[in-house]
C-alpha cells in the first residue's frame, strides 16, 4: 500500500451514457488494475438500479451471468471482472440494487426508526445510497474505492444514484471525489465522419444533475485524433489531457494497458491529489502478450442451453482465457445447445472436439443432450470437465449406463425416478423461497491424494464457491465406487460429494462447485488449466 499521509479514502464513480453496453465494467477494472500496479489497495463496487434483491432471480436472458462471491452473494457479473483484475475477493457489498436499498428503508420504517417523519427519495433513499458506497471501507480502508453506476445517465431509475454522487462530492469535496463518465462517439460511415452531439448531450443530462465529469472515456470504434478529444473536452468543460480514448481491442485485458498508456491513472491520481508511483505491470504485460499470440489452438464444446448469449457462461468463458494463456494455447470455445444434442446428431456435433465441457444449468430443458454429450465423452475417452449441473449429467449418465439404474435422474428433473441419484439437499427440503437460498459462497473440500483434481491443485484442502440446491446421493456411493467412478473430492465437514472422476478415462472430471468463479488473469483456476492441457495432449 502506498505511504499516504492522508488517510482519507478516495471515490472514484464511473457512470455511463448515450448507450448500455458500452463497457463501463471493464473500465473501472482496469483503472483499479492500473491504481493497484501503483500501490494503491482499491475495490470496485457496482450500483444497479433495478428492483430486484440480487441477480440471483434473474434468468440469465436478461442479465448474463450470476457471479458468486466467497461470502455467497448472487452479483452482478461485472464482480467477476473486478475480481479477474485485481486478484482481490469481492463481497456482497460490492453490489447493490434499488432493491435493496428500499427494502432496508423500509425495514428501519416498518421499525419505526424514521420517528413518524414522511420517508423520501431524497434525502432517505440516498442517504442509504451514500451510506452504501462508504460501508466498503469503514470494515477494510481502502485507499481508493470505485463505484460503477449501473444504467445510462438520463434513465428515470438512475436518478437517485446520480443525486446521491451530487451530495457525496459536496460531503467529501472534489479533492475526495471523481467522476469518470463513459460515453460513445458513433461512426457514421455514410459520411465518414465521428459524432461528439451524443457525448456533449449526455453530458449536459448529468450537469443538468448537478455533476460536472472529471474525466471522459469516449468509446470508439475508430481513433478519435486531438481534434475530436480537444472539441470534446472544450463543449464538456474538462481537461484535454482528460478525455481518453476507449476503442475497441480485441481482448478485454488489453484495456488497462490502453488506458495507461493515454494516462487515464495518472490523471485520476493527480485529481485526487494522490502520488504517482511507478506501476508495476510485466505480469500482465506478459499475460496479454500470451493471449494474442498463443502457440496453437484446440477446440473445447461447450454444452449448454445459452448457446446464443455467452455472457451467460462469462466466469467459464474468462477461465478458459487464463488457462489457455497459461499453456500458451488458443482455446477456441464451441458453443453447443444441449437441445440439439441427441445419439443421433452427437457424433456429428462434437467427434472433432478436443475436450467437452458441460455447463451448469438449472430445471429439465436440454438435460437429456448433455447427459448425451456427456456419455459420448465418456466412451469416447474425450477430457471431459462437468461443472454443477454438468457434474450431476455426469452421476445420472454413469449411473444410467454403467451401473445399470435404468431411468436414474435428478429429483429436480423428476421427482418420481426410481433411482435418486442426485437428490435435493436435506436442508434445502423445507425452503420456498427462492432468492439467495441456495447452498452459496465458499465451502471446503478434501480431495483423495493421486486423483486428477489433486494433481491439478497441488493440495489436498482447497476452497470453491457453489450454488446449487441438489447434490449426489449418498446413498449409492458404493454402487459408483464398484463401477469405476470415485468420488474424489468431499466436503469434511458435510460429507458432500464434491468431485467425481472416472480414473480410467483419460481426464473426466465432474465438479460440484463453480471453479470458473475463483480464476484470475493471475491465478489460472488449477482444474482448467488441467483440462485445457489434457485437452491439448489429446489433440496435439
Ligand atoms: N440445478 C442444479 C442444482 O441446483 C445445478 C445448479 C448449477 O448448475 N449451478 O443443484
Amino acid at each position: 500500500m502506498v505511504n499516504n499521509t492522508q488517510k482519507q479514502t478516495k471515490y472514484i464513480f464511473v457512470t455511463g451514457g448515450v448507450a448500455s453496453s458500452l463497457g463501463k465494467g471493464i473500465i473501472a477494472a482496469s483503472l483499479a488494475k492500473l491504481l493497484q500496479s501503483r500501490g494503491y489497495s482499491v475495490t470496485i463496487q457496482k450500483l444497479d438500479p433495478y428492483l430486484n434483491i440480487d441477480p440471483g432471480t434473474l434468468n440469465p436472458y436478461e442479465h448474463g451471468e450470476c457471479y458468486v462471491t466467497e461470502d455467497g452473494a448472487e452479483t452482478d457479473l461485472d464482480l467477476g471482472h473486478y475480481e479477474r483484475f485485481l486478484n482481490t475477493p469481492t463481497t456482497q457489498g460490492n453490489n447493490v440494487t434499488t432493491g435493496r436499498i428500499y427494502q432496508s428503508v423500509i425495514n428501519r420504517e416498518r421499525k419505526g426508526e424514521f420517528l413518524g417523519k414522511t420517508v423520501q427519495v431524497i434525502p432517505h433513499i440516498t442517504d442509504e445510497i451514500k451510506r452504501r458506497v462508504k460501508l466498503l471501507s469503514t470494515k477494510n480502508k481502502f485507499d481508493v474505492v470505485i463505484t460503477e453506476i449501473g444504467g445510462t445517465v438520463g434513465d428515470i431509475e438512475s436518478l437517485p444514484y446520480i443525486e446521491a454522487v451530487r451530495q457525496l462530492r459536496y460531503d467529501l469535496g472534489s479533492h475526495n471525489t471523481l467522476v469518470i463518465h463513459l460515453t460513445l462517439i458513433p461512426y457514421m460511415s455514410a459520411s465518414g465522419e465521428l459524432k461528439t452531439k451524443p457525448t456533449q448531450h449526455s453530458v449536459k443530462a448529468l450537469l443538468e444533475s448537478g455533476v460536472q465529469p472529471d474525466i471522459l472515456v469516449l468509446r470508439t470504434e475508430k481513433e478519435l485524433g486531438e481534434e475530436i478529444k480537444k472539441k470534446v473536452a472544450l463543449f464538456c468543460n474538462v481537461d484535454s489531457d482528460a478525455v481518453i480514448e476507449s476503442i475497441d481491442v480485441p481482448t478485454i485485458y488489453e484495456v488497462p494497458l490502453r488506458m495507461l498508456s493515454q494516462k487515464l491513472d495518472i490523471v485520476a491520481l493527480r485529481k485526487l491529489g494522490l502520488k504517482v508511483e511507478d506501476a508495476k505491470l510485466d505480469k500482465w504485460e506478459a499475460f496479454v502478450d500470451r493471449v494474442k499470440n498463443p502457440s496453437c489452438e484446440v477446440k473445447i464444446a461447450l454444452i449448454g442451453k445459452y448457446t446464443e448469449l455467452p455472457d451467460a457462461y462469462k466466469s467459464i468463458v474468462e477461465s478458459f482465457i487464463h488457462a489457455g494463456a497459461e499453456n500458451n494455447v488458443k482455446v477456441r470455445l464451441q458453443y453447443v445447445n444441449s437441445e440439439e444434442v441427441t445419439e443421433d446428431t452427437v457424433s456429428d456435433m462434437l467427434s472433432d472436439m478436443g475436450g467437452i465441457l458441460v455447463a451448469p444449468g438449472f430445471g429439465g430443458r436440454g438435460i437429456e443432450g448433455k447427459i448425451v454429450a456427456t456419455k459420448f465423452a465418456r466412451e469416447s475417452n474425450i477430457p471431459f470437465l462437468g461443472i454443477c449441473l454438468g457434474m450431476q449429467c455426469a452421476v445420472i449418465e454413469f449411473a444410467r449406463n454403467v451401473i445399470g439404474l435404468k431411468n436414474a435422474n435428478s429429483t429436480e428433473v423428476d421427482e418420481r425416478t426410481p433411482y435418486p441419484v442426485i437428490d435435493i439437499m436435506e436442508e434445502q427440503k423445507n425452503i420456498t423461497e427462492k432468492g439467495g437460498t441456495m447452498r452459496l459462497g465458499a465451502y471446503p473440500c478434501k480431495l483423495t491424494v493421486g486423483s486428477k483434481a489433486f494433481e491439478a491443485y497441488g493440495t489436498e484442502l482447497i476452497s470453491e464457491r457453489h450454488r446449487h440446491r441438489y447434490e449426489f446421493n449418498n446413498k449409492y456411493i458404493n454402487d459408483y465406487i464398484k463401477a469405476g467412478m470415485n468420488p474424489v473430492g468431499i466436503n469434511p465437514d458435510t460429507e458432500l460429494v464434491e468431485v467425481v472422476e472416472i480414473p480410467s478415462h483419460r481426464w473426466f472430471v465432474g465438479v460440484q462447485y463453480h471453479p470458473e468463479y475463483k480464476s484470475t488473469v493471475v491465478n489460472p483456476q488449477p482444474l482448467f488449466v488441467s483440462f485445457v492441457k489434457s485437452v491439448m495432449d489429446y489433440k496435439l
